[in-house]
């Protein structure tokens, strides 16, 4: 998350949170106390909205500390005004762990209103004849049904929700990980799509979960074929082995030309032998405008990706891969390929043909620069 504030670490890991948050408990505040309600009820929503964030930040820290027990690492975990997302480097293959990752969330939530409910239990609070009135003001009870519809939507089954993952790796344990996940994000859609026709008649915000779910499903189901169409092949089987590349002192003018005369929309510049950098499109126009034609090629050199060695294993490269549209493979300081967005499509689609599996389009699936 490009726009999130770090606010501390627990057990090893960054929490961020999104502006946006302060917002929205300044927001819920203010509407209380502007809706005829004291100051007093206007903490107190503040309060609520805090307490329900930390049982979110819990939620989060279930899957965390749940994929640590099998030796995944957690990036950070990020707080947004929907709810959490904890970044982990990697998902168990394994469906049992999957399972065991996915539902260590909801059921955080389950145990904090299974907490909550005996707490108001004990205290009598069901006892009591209820008044309407003041029944949804208790800061308990709401912290409750919250927890509980945390938990019913976190389980609906479909991507990107917990349970489209829960029903995942439970479809995963008889059969074929990318199968299953292709079942899993069809019972997605289909999902969506009853809830975007009762979104129609009941609530607008079905609607907007339905378009959220449904591009979920999809996105899961990309980058899973992405990464089992890659399976097995290093980086040096999907990279550019014949290219263009510009000396670091030869005028910008050169590169121009070179780029119109190739069609190569990314020049690497060499100097010496040595890999400096890669001029991208955008940046050789814009650095032409700015400094002239005469300019020397490593003017234009943008901000660099990381180089790929040529015999790491491309679905461990795939990480890398959402930030840039073309990387360099390099073998000490040595160029020795590019590895682009289409040479990637490229090899998967040569990939599947020769595996005789079925080839389902997958473009613009590693472009979300
Ligand atoms: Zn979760």
């Amino acid at each position: 998350m490009k726009w999130s504030w770090y606010i501390g670490r627990i057990a090893g890991i960054d929490i961020k949170i999104h502006p946006t948050f302060v917002f929205i408990l300044i927001w819920f505040g203010l509407s209380a106390y502007l809706s005829g309600g004291s100051f007093t009820a206007a903490m107190t929503n503040v309060l609520l909205i805090l307490a329900l964030f930390l049982c979110v930040l819990l939620h989060e820290f279930g899957h965390a500390l749940t994929a640590r027990l099998f030796d995944i690492k957690t990036r950070d975990i990020t707080l947004l005004p929907i709810g959490g997302v904890a970044r982990l480097e990697s998902l168990p293959e394994d469906p049992k762990e999957e399972l065991l990752v996915s539902i260590a969330g909801p059921a955080v939530n389950a145990v904090i209103a299974a907490g909550l409910f005996s707490g108001l239990l004990l205290s009598g609070f069901f006892s009591q004849p209820m008044n309407l009135s003041v029944l949804p003001n208790n800061f308990w009870l709401q912290l409750l049904i919250a927890n509980i519809t945390l938990v019913l939507f976190n389980l609906i089954p479909a991507f990107p929700m917990d349970g489209g993952r829960v029903l995942r790796s439970i479809l995963a344990l008889g059969m074929d990980h990318l199968k299953a996940t292709c079942i899993a994000a069809n019972i997605g859609k289909g999902l969506a799509f009853l809830m975007g026709i009762a979104g129609l008649f009941l609530n607008p915000w079905l609607i907007l979960t339905a378009v959220f779910v449904w591009f979920g499903a999809g996105a899961e189901a990309q980058a899973v074929e992405l990464k089992a169409g890659l399976k097995g092949l290093a980086v040096r089987d999907a990279m550019v082995s014949k290219f263009y590349q510009v000396e670091a002192n030869q005028p910008l003018s050169d590169v121009f030309q070179l780029a119109m005369a190739t069609g190569q929309s990314n020049i690497p510049v060499i100097s010496n032998g040595n890999y400096l950098g890669i001029i991208r499109r955008a940046d050789l126009i814009k650095t032409m405008e700015r400094l002239g034609n005469r300019a020397p090629a490593y003017t234009a050199i943008g901000s660099e990706p990381a180089g790929l060695d040529p015999d790491m294993p491309l679905t461990d490269a795939l990480p890398q891969f959402t930030d840039s549209r073309v990387w360099p493979v390099l073998e000490g300081r040595q160029l020795i390929g590019l590895v682009t967005t289409e040479s990637l499509q490229q090899r998967m689609w040569l990939n599947q043909r020769a595996k005789g599996t079925k080839t389902q389009s997958t473009s613009e699936s590693t472009d979300a620069a």
